[in-house]
């Protein structure tokens, strides 16, 4: 079957309201912000965007609301030239919205309304069959409900299309689901979460996590350790990809763009670590640069990085 998509990504669209603080609130506290923008994200959103400022050709199924923000997201997506034909337009919900807050340390902390993505449904995942099958890699992140999470696996499954499961947040799934995650991709707290669901022992350190999920069912497994970079297991081999070093000003959307880069770069033939080596640097060029989506960078924009 022919592949004309590298990447499906199904997921969330939001709007990211970003308040900077000097520090962040304590319950029941009030404290001032520094700053305050709006910006495009959304865990799936994010996605889309960083695989196809990469170069991926890129589709996103999703829902957004028929309001400002939705139309907003919709058009930043076309810009960077993601495919939007199942980015629908719900008429009985808002559009997702995320409350961020981010600290001096570069810190982030985020209360996310999913609103119009609670709605994305497994009948909107058959509708998507057909681009489905067109895909390299379908790239599924949460935010979206757990049966539609499951549809769009199947559905990869179906097609023969390689599955990259972003499970954030963690949720618990269907056996059937985790087993055909390749690879599931979780940050540390994430992974003990995962595991903790499964009634696994949490492994002493953090290398040992990645093997640990591939233990509870996950075909192949990578666990980020923000800046200092990942673990991956595939059957046979786990190896620590070290983070690269950056000044860190704010790490929103460090985990989507990670996520985006191995899903583009499996579909290209790389190796789990190998795509996790070009997901670090993706990482770390994000890290440098407030906000998600306006810090993932273009291809040209990776220093030391060839194909
Ligand atoms: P977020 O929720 O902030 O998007 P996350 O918790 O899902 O992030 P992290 O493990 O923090 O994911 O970061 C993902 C990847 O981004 C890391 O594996 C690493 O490659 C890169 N990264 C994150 N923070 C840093 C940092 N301070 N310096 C360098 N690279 C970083």
């Amino acid at each position: 079957m022919s592949r004309e998509l590298d990447v499906v990504v199904v997921g969330s669209l939001n709007v990211d309201l970003t308040a900077g603080v000097r520090r962040h609130p304590q319950p029941g506290e009030t404290v001032q912000a520094t700053a305050l923008t709006t910006s495009a994200g959304g865990k799936g959103a994010n996605q889309a965007v960083a695989a196809a400022r990469l170069g991926a050709r890129t589709a996103l199924v999703g829902r957004v609301g028929a309001d400002a923000h939705g139309e907003d997201l919709l058009a930043a997506l076309r810009a960077d030239g993601v495919e939007t034909a199942h980015a629908l337009r719900d008429e009985s919900a808002a559009t997702g919205t995320a409350l961020i807050t981010v600290a001096a340390t570069g810190e982030n902390s985020i209360v996310v309304a999913a609103a119009a993505n609670a709605r994305l449904s497994p009948r909107d995942i058959a509708s998507a069959r057909s681009l489905i099958a067109s895909a390299r890699v379908v790239s599924v992140v949460l935010e979206v409900p757990v049966e539609t999470v499951c549809a769009a696996a199947r559905a990869a499954r179906e097609a023969g299309a390689r599955l990259s499961l972003n499970l954030s947040p963690v949720v618990d799934l269907p056996g059937d689901v985790l087993a055909a995650a390749d690879p599931l991709i979780v940050n540390e707290h994430e992974a003990r979460e995962v595991l903790r669901i499964h009634g696994s022992q949490v492994p002493e350190g953090e290398v040992a996590y990645a093997e640990a999920l591939r233990q509870v069912g996950a075909r192949s497994a990578v666990v980020t350790l923000g800046a200092r970079g990942a673990v991956v297991a595939e059957p046979g081999h786990t190896e620590h990809v070290p983070g690269i070093p950056a000044d860190a000003v704010d790490t929103t959307g460090a985990g989507d763009a990670f996520a985006a880069t191995v899903a583009w770069r499996i579909g290209r033939g790389d190796s789990l670590p190998e795509a996790a080596r070009w997901a670090t640097r993706v990482g770390a060029r994000s890290v440098q640069h407030p906000g998600a989506q306006p810090s993932y960078p273009e291809l040209d924009q990776l220093t030391g990085t060839t194909e």
